[in-house]
C-alpha cells in the first residue's frame, strides 16, 4: 500500500517539533556512549519534550487520516451478535487474546444465548466451555453473577450506560467503553494495552494510568472519530506496531511519529 503523503506544514511542524528533538537524543546518546554497544544507531527515543498542543493536535490528525486509509473498517475483532454477546466476549478478553475468545464464545452462546440463560448456568459447565481462556474460573463465576445482575437490576438487557456496565462484576472501564461504542455506537475511546503503547510510541500520551491515556487522546481526537481511533489503533497494533518488534521502518505512520520508547 502506498504511504499516504502528510500535508507540508503539518510535517514541517513535526519535523521541527517532534522528529529534530528525538533524533538530537539519539546523537547526544551516541556521542556520549549510552547507546547499546554494537549498534552505533541503536538509542532510545524520547518524548518530544516542546511540542505544543496545536502541532500535537494537528499530529494526531494526520495520524487519523493516515489510520482511516489503512484500516477504513476498523472495529473491534471480538465476535459478536448482540451487545450482550459482546459484553460477555469483552470480559473475557481480559489479559487473553480476541483469538482464543473467539475460539470458545460459540459453543457458550449456544449453551447461554442471554443473560436469564446464563445466570441460571452450572458454574463448571461455564468453566468448562472457556477453559482455555486465561483466570476462566474466575471468569465464569463473573459471567454468571454479571447476567444474573443484568436480569435483576436491567430486564436481562445489557444498559447503554457507562455506570451501569461498570457496576457489573468483571466490567472495567475498558469493557463499558468497548460495549458502548461497539455495541451502541456511543463516542468512547477503550483503552486497552495496544492503545496505550501506542499512545505511547506516537508521544499522544506520556501515562501509563489507562483512565488518564484515554483523557489524553480523547483531547486529541474529534468525538466522532473516538470509536474509530481506539479500534484502528487496536489494529495497528496487533499487525505492525507490536509490543516486541515494532516495524517502524515499514509503518506508514513514521512521518508523524516519534516512536517513543522504541529502540531502532
Ligand atoms: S511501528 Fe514504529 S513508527 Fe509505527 S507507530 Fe509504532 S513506533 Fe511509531
Amino acid at each position: 500500500m502506498p504511504r499516504p503523503k502528510a500535508s507540508p506544514k503539518v510535517l514541517e511542524d513535526v519535523q521541527k517539533q517532534t522528529l529534530e528533538p528525538a533524533r538530537e537524543t539519539a546523537r547526544a546518546a551516541t556521542q556520549a556512549g549510552t547507546a547499546l554497544p554494537g549498534k552505533k544507531k541503536s538509542v532510545k527515543a524520547r518524548a518530544p519534550k516542546k511540542e505544543t498542543d496545536k502541532v500535537k493536535k494537528a499530529r494526531a490528525l494526520e495520524i487519523l487520516s493516515r489510520l482511516e486509509r489503512l484500516y477504513p473498517d476498523a472495529q473491534t475483532e471480538l465476535e459478536h451478535e448482540n451487545p450482550f454477546e459482546l459484553l460477555v466476549a469483552t470480559v473475557l478478553s481480559a489479559q487473553a487474546t480476541d483469538v482464543s475468545v473467539n475460539l470458545a464464545t460459540p459453543a457458550l452462546f449456544t449453551a447461554y444465548p442471554d443473560a436469564h440463560a446464563l445466570g441460571e448456568a452450572d458454574l463448571e459447565n461455564v468453566e468448562n466451555l472457556i477453559r482455555k481462556i486465561g483466570f476462566h474460573r474466575t471468569k465464569a463465576k463473573n459471567l454468571i453473577r454479571l447476567s444474573q445482575l443484568l436480569v435483576e437490576r436491567h430486564s436481562g438487557v445489557v444498559p447503554d450506560d457507562f455506570e451501569a456496565i461498570l457496576a457489573l462484576p468483571g466490567a472495567g472501564r475498558k469493557t463499558a467503553n468497548v460495549v458502548l461504542s461497539n455495541a451502541f455506537g456511543r463516542p468512547a475511546i477503550a483503552v486497552d494495552t495496544h492503545v496505550g503503547r501506542l499512545s505511547r510510541r506516537m508521544g499522544l500520551s506520556e501515562n501509563t494510568d489507562p483512565d488518564k491515556v484515554e483523557v489524553d487522546i480523547e483531547a486529541l481526537f474529534p468525538v466522532d472519530k473516538w470509536v474509530f481511533t481506539h479500534n484502528a489503533l487496536i489494529f495497528h497494533g496487533r499487525r505492525v506496531c507490536a509490543a516486541r518488534k515494532p516495524l517502524c521502518l515499514e509503518c506508514t505512520l513514521r512521518e508523524v511519529c516519534p516512536q517513543v520508547g522504541v529502540l531502532e
